[in-house]
């Protein structure tokens, strides 16, 4: 199940729930218990950067027997 993170538009507090879609229409802000509150982007799981790219293999190097 997805982590969406909310923030809410009256008291500006930002917080995460683990939901399904069903229950999206009810959210309320823990802080100030308001409905008004914007989804901000999921949050998945991929942190880490990516390494430089692998190096390529020469195909017109590669020994081939003709
Ligand atoms: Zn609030």
């Amino acid at each position: 199940m997805p982590i969406f993170e909310y923030k809410c538009g009256d008291c500006g507090s930002k917080f995460d729930l683990l939901i399904s879609n069903s229950e999206k229409k009810d959210i309320q802000c823990p802080e100030c218990s308001s409905t008004r509150v914007e989804q901000q982007l999921s949050l998945f799981n991929t942190g880490g950067k990516r390494t430089s790219a692998a190096p390529m293999k020469c195909d017109t190097c590669s020994i081939s027997g003709g």
